[in-house]
């Protein structure tokens, strides 16, 4: 029997229209099976009649023989950091191949609104992974410098939001993980929906995709999940600097891009985050904030300086110093009136920009320094 995930939704549903299921059953099934593997993550047999009672026998039936186990993917290993705040997942696909999922754990009493401390308590954003390696070849990221191996099901994504339920409540959702979100646009888009319906029930406005800029994809993204909070790896101010260090931007032309997000800000009335990490003698000098900041003044946008972590031998760019992040920084904010904040720990934390891991080399040292972080819900939301 091949290896199939309960979740990838589309094959479910295929699944019970074939049977003449109703498949109002499925989420209830994908209720049941949360709670069972919650109860007993190490859960090496599974009886669909005893795990998931009440359903009729063709769908008993149909389960038996289509999925041995609900979940297609394994935890391998999780990774705590010393402080409890971060925890990383190395998750094994069925192919064998291995993705990364990150729970930051936040106290809102760290960020502060309007002077004070931030109401709420204790939350958890998952940063997710969707696709195995990554094609689009960003000159400062390690996934990138893995090459495209293959893309996640839908079914692949939720998983990863399962297994990490079973270690924190998650609130928030980023795709930032391994990968580009918008070239795996289907199974994207299935699994969104998938975790803002039933049981699980996210909201889509907590809920973060991050692009290098897949224009075609980002015309369709409002319409396919309006209220879904759109994050972009812009990098640099103009395209020659944006095709120096992604050379992606070759397809998507920086003016195409910006008259894209337009169009998905008027429809979608919702602030977009523009992620922007400082390479030294790159990206980080005034004239270019100047550039970054005429570029942006007519939206409404949060941006997020991101000090590049270096990747050894993988990259040969520097980590702008201090001075210089502050000083763009303090132009965007003073000149162009744009909220900019600075993840200052970037060092070792993967969920700032998308996806900068590379699976083969989990990195324990980023894990003892992600807590003090910006949560991405005091960023977009
Ligand atoms: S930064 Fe994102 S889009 Fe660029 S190579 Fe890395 S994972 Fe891919």
């Amino acid at each position: 029997m091949t290896v199939r995930s309960l979740f990838d939704a589309g094959d479910i549903r295929r699944e019970f229209e074939d049977a003449g299921l109703d498949p109002k059953f499925i989420p209830i099934i994908w209720k049941h099976v949360i709670q069972n593997l919650k109860q007993n993550s190490e859960c090496q047999e599974w009886d669909w009649e005893k795990q998931v009672p009440s359903l009729p026998s063709a769908a008993y039936s149909l389960l038996r023989s289509k999925f041995k186990m609900p979940l297609s993917t394994s935890v391998h290993s999780v990774f705590h950091s010393s402080d409890n705040v971060t925890s990383k997942l190395l998750i094994k696909l069925h192919n064998g191949a291995f993705v990364e999922a990150v729970i930051m754990r936040y106290d809102t009493r760290l960020g502060k609104y309007g002077g004070k401390p931030r109401p709420g308590g204790l939350r958890s954003t998952l940063c997710i992974s969707s696709q195995v390696g990554c094609k689009m070849g960003c000159k400062f990221c390690a996934t990138g410098s893995m090459g495209f191996k293959n893309n996640l099901s839908s079914g692949e994504i939720v998983e990863q939001l399962i297994h990490a339920s079973s270690l924190s409540e998650i609130r928030n959702i980023v795709f930032m993980g391994m990968g580009e979100p918008l070239n795996n646009y289907s199974a994207l888009v299935e699994s969104v929906r998938v975790m803002t319906g039933s049981p699980f029930q996210l909201s889509l406005r907590r809920i973060t995709v991050s692009t290098v800029g897949i224009i075609h994809a980002i015309n369709k993204l409002h319409n396919d999940l309006p209220g879904l909070n759109l994050a972009v790896s812009l990098h640099a101010p103009v395209q020659d600097i944006r095709c120096k260090i992604m050379p992606s931007a070759r397809a998507f032309p920086l003016e195409k891009l910006m008259n894209a997000l337009q169009e998905y800000q008027r429809n979608s009335e919702q602030k977009i985050l523009i992620e922007y990490i400082m390479l030294d003698g790159v990206n980080d000098e005034e004239q270019q904030a100047h550039q970054l900041g005429k570029l942006l003044e007519t939206f409404q946008v949060v941006v997020n300086l991101i000090p590049f972590n270096p990747i050894g031998t993988l990259s040969q760019f520097k980590t702008s110093n201090e001075q210089k992040v502050s000083r763009f920084q303090k132009i965007l904010r003073g000149t162009y009136n744009i909220r900019t904040t600075v993840r200052k720990q970037m060092g070792q934390d993967i969920s700032g920009a998308c996806g900068q891991l590379v699976v083969n080399q989990p990195d324990k040292n980023f894990l003892q320094n992600a807590g003090s972080m910006t949560d991405i819900e005091d960023l977009v939301m």
